[in-house]
């Protein structure tokens, strides 16, 4: 089930992991660090470091660098992806049919069920959809 205790997530902008010191803001599958808040927060307002990341940063990164993000980009979407079925689980305890959670996800009903309902039963025990 959702929860509000980022230990354990990490950040979806640096990778680094949640601690106190390293606090996490975020919803809907992104979090980000005290860290990146204060980073982006400085580029943003600046001009000249606004110009200086107009380019895309693989550009400039060496092969390995590169290969290093992969695993990072795999641990955000595995962390994007759990908070999807909790989300689902979410919107299953307040009875919103599987019609309508497979209306806004662009599939059946029965997709929308396939897809989630082993996270929903585990957070509900939940049978199979009736509406
Ligand atoms: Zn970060």
């Amino acid at each position: 089930m959702l929860k509000l205790d980022p230990s354990g997530k990490i950040c979806s902008f640096c990778g680094r992991d949640w601690s106190p010191d390293n606090r996490f803001a975020g919803g809907m599958g992104a979090m980000i660090c005290v860290s990146c808040i204060d980073e982006y927060h400085a580029i943003m307002h600046s001009p000249r470091r606004s110009a200086a990341i107009a380019r895309p940063p693989w550009d400039l990164m060496p092969d390995q660098e590169l290969l290093e993000v992969l695993p990072k980009i795999v641990v955000t979407s595995e962390q994007v992806n759990g908070f999807l079925h909790d989300w689902v689980a979410v919107i299953r305890a307040r009875k919103i049919s599987w019609a309508e959670i497979g209306s806004v996800l662009g599939v059946s009903r029965q997709a929308a069920w396939e897809r989630f309902r082993r996270t929903v039963e585990v957070a509900a025990e939940e049978p199979a959809p009736t509406r």
